[in-house]
């Protein structure tokens, strides 16, 4: 049994949802044996894609995987709390857009969630919300940098940000500039080479950071914490950790991408299967993401789950402005980073526990409900087995998405079982959850030291 702070062999007792009892000698109504295996608290992935910005149209390719599906795939990959992406749709509010997806999750979710609202107007009466959000336990709020929005409606969005804090709300940044991503984009196009194999063109380094240093600057001058989301680039985190150094809440995700794959990828012959927003990167940017994560200044991971079927993302007519970002990672993002990461000795088992579940766990206002194995904590645990040794292939796991931008890649250390809040709902590799068993999280402000 592993926290991000201590080991023990002993057993776990589960009651009523919650751990009571560690240690000792204990008898149960059903007993999960677990020697050989890893004991790990459920991870939390706190950047999801499991419902669409606009409403359904016939015939328009969209997410493909909704808080069901998505689910499965948590529960596949050891991720037991989600935290999903909400927009507003047209003439939605901020609190209609959350009762939109809080029916949905009630409906199909299976693993315990929050809601992220997404601000993109920051009207007045948006900006009322904020607060009143933050007193019913939505604390957290996602704003993208590289929408025109954003630089059109600067000052309301400072303000929001200002707000957001004061409320104990953590705003969650896209850090890429927009201007400057719309430059690189126009230009490439005007050349001729406007294609998906120039996608990292489109969306240069120096676009994020920029974005990047002025989320910093932000951050500094309303006081409020700043969570960069899937920060892709050396140079990017170099401008975090200066905000850091100064005492800064500046705090990073990356995503697995980032970690596994480059730049090259994106110029195969079906390129357009890993494109996402940051691009990948260079194999600097990837030996740098690894020392962020083993050094502390890359907080968390999160997969940035945005399932497209291989037809959607690879549709030849698309070009660097029209492209489909996001690729589905819940399923292998906990195995990955467990293989690739812990294996190798590049991250020690805690800082895998600190990345996946008790960071977030602090920075979404959850701790120590989730993010820990302790007595009167949620029962949420992963049994990990690190001899299982799988080949990915993208059609057999649980996400509607056909494919996996890691298909063919070997991956030793896989759950056996998952539990949450004492269901066990993969037994023995077998999916065992029920759609909608999963549960809303009320949030508090974070905690993160
Ligand atoms: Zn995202």
């Amino acid at each position: 049994m592993v926290t991000a702070g201590s080991s023990a062999e002993c057993d776990v007792g589960i009651s009523g949802g919650r751990i009571s009892q560690l240690g000792g000698s204990l008898r149960g109504r059903r007993e999960i044996d677990a020697a050989g295996a890893l004991v790990l608290p459920g991870g939390l992935d706190m950047h999801v894609h499991l419902s669409a910005p606009d409403a359904p149209q016939p015939g328009v390719p969209a997410w493909v995987d909704d808080f069901a599906a998505g689910s499965r795939a948590a529960i596949a990959g050891g991720v037991t709390t989600i935290g999903n992406m909400t927009f507003p749709r047209d003439g939605e509010s901020l609190r209609q857009a959350l009762d939109r997806d809080l029916a949905a999750a009630a409906d199909g979710a299976a693993v315990d969630y929050v809601l992220h609202a997404v601000l993109t107007d920051p009207s007045a009466e948006a900006i009322a919300e904020l607060p009143v959000l933050a007193s019913q336990g939505h604390q957290s709020l996602k704003l993208f940098m590289m929408f025109p929005g954003f630089d059109t409606h600067a000052d309301e969005m400072l303000a929001a940000i200002r707000i957001a804090g004061h409320s104990g709300t953590l705003t969650m940044l896209h850090c890429e500039d927009g201007a400057l991503v719309r430059a690189a984009s126009q230009r490439l196009l005007a050349e001729g080479r406007g294609g998906l194999a120039n996608w990292a063109g489109s969306r240069p380094v120096l676009a994020e950071r920029a974005a990047v240093e002025r989320a910093v600057a932000i951050c500094e001058a309303t006081g409020s914490p700043i969570y960069i989301v899937h920060l892709s680039s050396q140079a990017a985190l170099d401008s975090a950790r200066r905000g850091q150094a100064r005492g800064l809440p500046v705090f990073v995700e990356t995503r697995p991408l980032y970690l596994y794959l480059t730049s090259e990828l994106l110029r195969e012959p079906d390129g357009a299967k890993y494109i996402g927003c940051p691009p990948l990167r260079e194999p600097a940017d990837v030996e740098a993401m690894w020392s962020g994560l083993a050094d502390g200044s890359i907080h968390t991971l999160g997969s940035d789950h945005a399932p497209w079927s291989l037809q959607a993302k690879t549709d030849a007519s698309l070009d660097v402005t029209t492209g489909r970002p996001g690729v589905a990672d819940l399923e292998t993002m906990l195995p990955m980073l467990f293989s690739a990461g812990v294996r190798t000795g590049r991250v020690s088992l805690s800082r895998f526990i600190e990345l996946t579940s008790a960071n977030p766990a602090r920075l979404f206002g959850l701790y120590p409900r989730k993010g820990t194995i302790a007595v009167g904590s949620d029962a949420d645990l992963v049994v990990l087995d690190p001899q299982l040794r799988r080949t990915i292939d993208g059609r057999s796991m649980q996400s509607n998405a056909d494919y996996s931008v890691y298909d063919g890649q070997q991956v030793h250390g896989w759950p056996r079982f998952t539990v949450s809040r004492g269901d066990v709902v993969l037994a023995d590799g077998e999916i065992v959850a029920k759609s909608g068993r999963g549960q809303w999280l009320r949030q508090g402000p974070t905690t993160m030291p």
